[in-house]
């Protein structure tokens, strides 16, 4: 019998532990674990639905997030915030979310990637209480940061029948997340309601002082930080070198405003010291988390053993310290390396998938959370453990829904989009895949960095192929292709280059390649009617070609021909593959 109350203690305790959060599920690739993700939510959601008819169902989202990340950073001393910053924007959802659950007695039924998804029952003047709730985050946001972020709450309501039937009455999931949708771009478009704010020209400086050297936004206090970069900065360090994470009401770092109450986290290193901290109100804790482990046998040893409340989320920051624990800034990073890579990449045809769901009127709710929490326990839980474990030279910026934002050394990076690239083909079954948008750069604006490398990932996402599908692309350097065409130029370009003699690999006959690459696809795009400027020196790469190649290589013609089949097949799209060579080839030591 104890045996049994045992087991019974066990899975509500894995029950809880993987009931809020989306990136709780382990071994995914492990057989059966898909079974289990689904046993647990028929539980969770068994448990939800129960004793419900007329529910609302509440929406969070933090908007403005490349501002709150990126406002008034340079490369220069950057990784000091970001990722703090970036985890932030998931702490703040968290508490928020917990704020609201606490108002209205609900559930959160999917929370990640700044946004969340409450169910509570019905009740009179919801709208009412939740837009009491939108002020206070509106002061809070407006005050720090200008409108250039916030939260903004949305809702509906609904009977409960038509989340469990996907359709019921006059109602379906369809018409919740379109009533959903349009309340939030309202919520954002309407922002603070400017015209109604008197002070709404707000200048932080109007009484002196200097800015922020991290945002620029604000009043700078001291170490030439105001006091939020400055909580920043403290965060980050905490999260890079704690296990555990309590978040609480009054004290602590401070994470969120709300209206009288301050809502902070607090760091130890180990359970021990987790357990030694008193606390004067244990009604004012939200939330323990252990950061660092997600392998199920540490995580539900420990847990069932220590904590009921302790739930896992992977919040611990991948980033790239020396043996000192401390933070390396982007200049550390790329050390003798040419250059730093940006990589953005997300899950193509993911507005598709969810729109077939949507047509499709059967399909009941449990089946949108299944779709979700999956996808984000990959990049939030699987990709940021396998960057820390394999790739010390990458710094996440952010990684989880269905997208990762990652800055890195440059060949670091590259290996890193393969091995995603190959992973998320397995975990999909092959089903789904990404695009991916690839900047390099040294220094300079992040917000530009990144807005760079989002337009790289657009262009990514456009590459078609014969039977127009845009999907599966990667774009780098501004050449964007299908990524099997990427690697299989990748793998020839190295073959061809290995049969030129090492003193005959020179820069200038490099150079020479690109340009007889341009030239190349030029000339194509003429006969293809792509491009309407002839010029007679693009159709002579060819020649130009043999007579560098003899001049300088001296190779055989065989080889003569690949480069030249190579060039020909390739065109422009083979200009990766050559610069990548540039770059290695100056990093190698004299
Ligand atoms: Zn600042």
């Amino acid at each position: 019998v104890l045996g049994e109350k045992i087991e019974e203690e066990k899975s509500q305790a894995i029950e809880e532990y993987t009931s809020k959060y989306p990136a709780l599920y382990y071994n995914a690739f492990q057989e059966g674990s898909s079974e289990e993700i689904s046993k647990f939510d028929d539980i969770n959601l068994e448990r939800i639905f129960k004793d419900k008819n007329r529910v609302i169902i509440l929406s969070g989202d933090f908007w403005g997030i490349q501002n709150f990340i990126f406002d008034g950073l340079s490369t220069n001393r950057a990784t000091k915030v970001i990722r703090s910053r970036s985890a932030l924007v998931q702490i703040v959802n968290f508490v928020i979310s917990e704020i609201v659950n606490k108002e209205f007695e609900g559930d959160t039924v999917l929370i990640g990637a700044g946004k969340f998804t409450i169910l509570a029952n019905h009740r009179e003047k919801w709208k009412e209480e939740l837009e009491k709730i939108q002020k206070k985050l509106d002061s809070y946001f407006f005050e720090n940061f200008f409108g250039r972020s916030g939260f903004v709450l949305s809702g509906t309501e609904t009977e409960i029948e038509v989340l469990k039937q996907g359709k019921f009455e006059d109602d379906s999931i369809s018409k919740i997340f379109g009533r959903l949708a349009s309340e939030n771009e309202k919520g954002k478009y309407r922002k603070f309601d400017f015209e109604k704010r008197e002070n709404f020209l707000i200048n932080p400086f109007e009484k002196g002082g200097e800015p922020c050297e991290f945002c620029g936004l604000r009043v700078s206090k001291k170490d030439n930080s105001c006091e939020i970069c400055s909580s920043h900065i403290d965060l980050g360090k905490e999260l890079t070198t704690n296990r555990y994470m309590r978040v609480f009401k009054n004290g602590g770092i401070p994470v969120l405003k709300f209206g009288g109450d301050s809502y902070g986290v607090e760091f130890y290193k180990n359970f021990k010291r987790l357990e030694e901290t008193p606390y004067e109100n244990l009604e004012n804790e939200i939330g323990i988390f252990n950061i660092l482990e997600s392998t199920k046998e540490n995580v539900n040893a420990e847990y069932l053993q220590k904590s009921p409340n302790l739930r896992y989320w992977s919040l611990a920051s991948a980033v790239p310290k020396d043996e000192n624990g401390k933070i390396l800034d982007f200049d550390e990073i790329r050390g003798t390396s040419s250059g730093l890579m940006a990589l953005k990449a997300d899950v193509d045809t993911m507005g598709d998938t969810f729109r077939e769901f949507l047509e499709d009127e059967k399909i009941p709710f449990k089946k949108f959370l299944r779709l979700s929490r999956e996808m984000d326990f990959f990049f939030s839980d699987y990709v940021s453990n396998l960057i820390k474990t394999e790739y010390p030279k990458i710094y996440v910026v952010f990684t989880g829904g269905d997208d990762v934002f990652v800055l890195g050394e440059w060949k670091e990076v590259i290996e890193f989009v393969k091995n995603l690239r190959e992973k998320f083909h397995i975990y999909s079954n092959r089903t789904t895949t990404l695009s991916m948008g690839l900047t390099m750069f040294k220094s300079g604006s992040l917000k530009y960095i990144s807005e760079e490398t989002d337009d790289a990932e657009k262009r990514a996402k456009a590459v078609e192929d014969e039977n127009g599908n845009s999907r599966d692309g990667i774009d780098i350097f501004g050449y964007s292709m299908k990524f099997p065409l990427f690697l299989e130029i990748e793998e020839r370009w190295k073959n061809i280059w290995e049969k030129v003699p090492t003193e005959k690999r020179t820069s200038s006959f490099i150079y020479r390649l690109i340009k007889f690459a341009e030239m190349s696809q030029k000339s194509k795009n003429f006969i293809e009617k792509v491009d309407d400027d002839f010029s007679f020196e693009n159709f002579q790469w060819k020649s130009k070609l043999t007579h560098n190649f003899r001049r300088n290589v001296e190779g055989s013609d065989e080889v003569l021909k690949e480069f030249s089949d190579f060039i020909e097949n390739y065109g422009e799209k083979a200009i990766p593959s050559i610069m990548m060579q540039i770059y290695r080839d100056r990093e190698k030591p004299e």
